[in-house]
């Protein structure tokens, strides 16, 4: 039997008598989605381990993942200051958002400087060059080469980064000290074609490399 630091009675709610919950991956730090709980909701939560809201639009309880397989399990709670608000990090399984993807913040509405947040994880670059290949896989754009690589296949793609793969080795021996770094990156980005051909992601490779 889990207990909570905190009772239902010891939150303020809303209008509708429920508590606003942010849902995080505790793994990447990702804010996932929002949704509500009720004091039902809370307490299977708590109890099960697994998220459970309370569904506004179907007026009932809600179990994520229950029809999507989608669950979220449990890693903490908390509350704010002012105890209006919860704050969920789960181990997210598939996709948060019903859409599939995986955070339901996609509908950018404003980036004024994000040079900062890429410096202070240089390994975003690699997930936001990869959203952009998976999105022409997606959506084809007229006149994008990564387009031409799916078009042309997977002998296609395989062909080319064996060419920047042997790239890198001769740009190592080039006395020019940007060289290896162009090829490195012309590289990466056919080895990101390739995942995205192939259905792989950068959390399992992440996943993989982190269990050896
Ligand atoms: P699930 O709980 O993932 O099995 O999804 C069940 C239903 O809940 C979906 O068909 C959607 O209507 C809704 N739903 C699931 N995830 C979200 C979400 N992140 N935001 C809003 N509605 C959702
Ligand atoms: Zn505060
Ligand atoms: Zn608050
Ligand atoms: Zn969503």
């Amino acid at each position: 039997e889990i207990t909570a630091a905190y009772q239902w009675s010891d939150f303020k709610l809303n209008s509708d008598g429920m508590i606003p919950v942010i849902v995080q991956d505790y793994k990447t730090d990702a804010v996932l989605m929002q949704a509500y709980m009720n004091e039902e909701a809370y307490l299977a939560t708590i109890h099960t381990g697994k998220m459970t809201y309370y569904s506004r639009s179907r007026q009932e309880l809600w179990i994520k993942g229950e029809t999507s397989g989608h669950y979220q399990y449990v890693k903490s709670l908390h509350a704010d200051c002012d105890m209006d608000t919860i704050l969920a990090r789960v181990v997210q399984i598939g996709a948060a958002c019903h859409t599939g993807s995986y955070s339901c913040f996609f509908n950018e509405i404003l980036t004024l400087d994000d040079t900062a947040d890429t410096q202070h994880n240089p390994l975003k670059v690699f997930e936001d060059v990869f959203a952009v290949i998976k999105d022409r896989k997606e959506n084809p754009k007229e006149g994008s080469y990564t387009n031409y690589l799916f078009d042309k296949g997977i002998d296609k793609i395989l062909k080319k980064l064996g060419e920047e793969a042997t790239e890198i080795v001769i740009a190592a021996k080039n006395p020019n000290p940007n060289e290896i770094k162009y090829e490195i990156c012309d590289f990466l980005y056919h080895m990101m074609v390739l995942m995205a051909e192939k259905d792989v992601t950068w959390e399992e490779i992440t996943a993989e490399l982190a269990n050896r």
